[in-house]
């Protein structure tokens, strides 16, 4: 995950991104210490990546819930699998990212959460219409 030589961060002194291998602010011409540089270039990247990631579900979520119960007319078990893959988008995300300390990030967490919520009730509601349907099926076929 860490990554040398490439990056941004933001200068300490004026909140401009300088590039992670800068000795000076080209902005405001603050020095940099590199030790400082590397951690500071470690927590963007992996606010960066909450942030997308984030975005990713936000974008992805709502059209996963849709599908979940329309897939069941293709397969019995596909609305399963995909209420598996949000809960597993979403709670992977709330494990990797939510004691990131930045305001955006606490932000897209109660977000984030909520769509482990209703994923989790979809997979809920599928295992019964599922439970179900196997017993209507073995008592028709009794
Ligand atoms: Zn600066």
């Amino acid at each position: 995950m860490a990554t040398t030589g490439g990056g941004v961060f933001r200068c300490t002194s004026c909140n401009e991104f300088i590039s992670a291998s800068a000795t000076q602010c080209r902005f405001c011409g603050a020095s940099v210490n590199a030790e400082e540089a590397t951690r500071l270039t470690l927590k963007q990247s992996e606010l960066d990546e909450a942030i997308s990631a984030a975005r990713t579900i936000k974008a992805m979520g709502p059209m996963i819930l849709v599908f979940i119960p329309l897939t069941i007319f293709v397969n019995l078990y596909f609305p399963i699998g995909l209420a598996v893959i949000l809960e597993f988008m979403t709670i992977r995300w709330l494990i990797r990212f939510a004691n990131v300390n930045a305001p955006e990030v606490q932000r897209l967490k109660p977000q984030v959460a909520l769509f482990t919520v209703l994923g989790a009730v979809a997979f809920a509601l599928m295992a019964l219409v599922l439970a179900a349907y196997s017993i209507a099926v073995a008592s028709t076929n009794r």
